[in-house]
């Protein structure tokens, strides 16, 4: 494991920012941390990083205890912050070679390494411009470029794409999407989860200090489709149909419009298969059956609402069963 988090504390004054966070990072993944605004991500963030103390809790960092190896974190960790500092009257490459004899590189060592991931960013032809003058998106690059200098293998970025136009958080996304490629572990937070749903191979979602989902993007997607209303079209015998589907044990809600049927199914799609010949096998006259496609949103939604008790069938009035 690249990065294992467990029990994370953190409270400012008396308010409980961080409450028992748990989080594994594996090597090579590209990681989407996302919650809410206020949920912990910064905070997080900046423990991780060395920035800030947490009250009590473990941080390892490829098997090695960070908080009491602030060293091990220095050397492979890449912080790229949500706010980028001021630095006016440095050129790009200035900049960069800054940070590099921050590292301890110097001369033409430096001024290659420099070069390479200017390149890399795809900023190659700014190296004389002064960095004030760069476009928001362009600051955002340069600050990926600082964070690479000491070749960190865990690359970390607070809200990166915040404030960038849909053309440049695609562009960024996809200088990302390369670094992690080429062998980068990466962990990218966000408040929005379409921002990262395509993007990751894993997610953790956050809320109120603690991990509330995470995992691969796979089974998150299995997750979604377990989420997700069966669709049945009925086009004979609706009551056997529906009383079948109420005794069902993964069935949890039914709603019922003139021939269709929309079943809350907490089954996979091998259950939902054997869903399907129960009813026919009961004799009722299947028409259509089909999952509705689900979404990372809803299942956000669905924990977040913890939607979790059976709903009262809406139809058992009317058809008195
Ligand atoms: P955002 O997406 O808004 O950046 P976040 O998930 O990064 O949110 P944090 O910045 O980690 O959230 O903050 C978590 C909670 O702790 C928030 O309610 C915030 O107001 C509070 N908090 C953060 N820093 C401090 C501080 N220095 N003093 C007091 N409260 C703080």
């Amino acid at each position: 494991m690249m990065l294992k988090i467990r029990d994370l504390q953190k409270t400012y004054g008396s308010y409980h920012a961080l409450n028992g966070l748990d989080m594994d990072i594996r090597e090579g993944a590209l990681y989407g941390f996302v919650g809410p605004n206020g949920a912990g991500k910064t905070t997080t963030i900046k423990i991780m990083t060395g920035l800030l103390n947490a009250d009590s809790g473990t941080v390892e960092i490829d098997g090695l205890d960070a908080m009491k190896r602030p060293r091990v974190l220095k050397e492979r960790i890449g912080y790229v912050p949500d706010h980028f500092g001021v630095y006016d009257n440095l050129t790009v490459s200035e900049y960069m070679e800054f940070f590099a004899a921050c590292y301890g590189m110097e001369g033409l060592t430096a001024r290659r390494r420099c070069r390479t991931l200017l390149e890399q960013v795809g900023l190659d032809e700014k190296q004389d411009a002064f960095v004030e003058s760069l476009s928001r998106g362009m600051k955002q690059r340069l600050g990926l470029a600082r964070a690479l200098i000491h070749d960190p293998s865990l690359l970390i970025m607070d809200e990166p794409t915040i404030g960038l136009d849909p053309r440049t958080r695609l562009e960024f996304r996809e200088t990302v999407r390369e670094l992690n490629e080429q062998g980068k572990t990466i962990l990218i937070s966000s408040h929005l989860l379409a921002d990262l749903s395509e993007l990751c191979s894993d997610i953790g979602i956050i809320e109120s200090g603690k991990m509330i989902l995470t995992g691969s993007m796979d089974e998150i997607q299995d997750r979604i489709h377990t989420s997700k209303p069966v669709i049945i079209t009925v086009q004979e015998n609706m009551p056997a149909a529906l009383k079948l589907l109420k005794e069902h044990p993964l069935v949890r809600t039914i709603t019922v419009k003139d021939r269709e049927i929309m079943a809350g199914f907490q089954g996979d799609a091998r259950q939902e298969g054997e869903l399907l010949r129960q009813l026919i096998e009961a004799g009722i006259l299947v028409r259509g059956f089909m999952r509705e496609p689900g979404s990372l949103e809803a299942v956000f939604m669905q924990i977040t609402s913890h939607e979790d008790e059976r709903v009262v069938l809406s139809y058992e009035d009317e058809s008195g069963l």
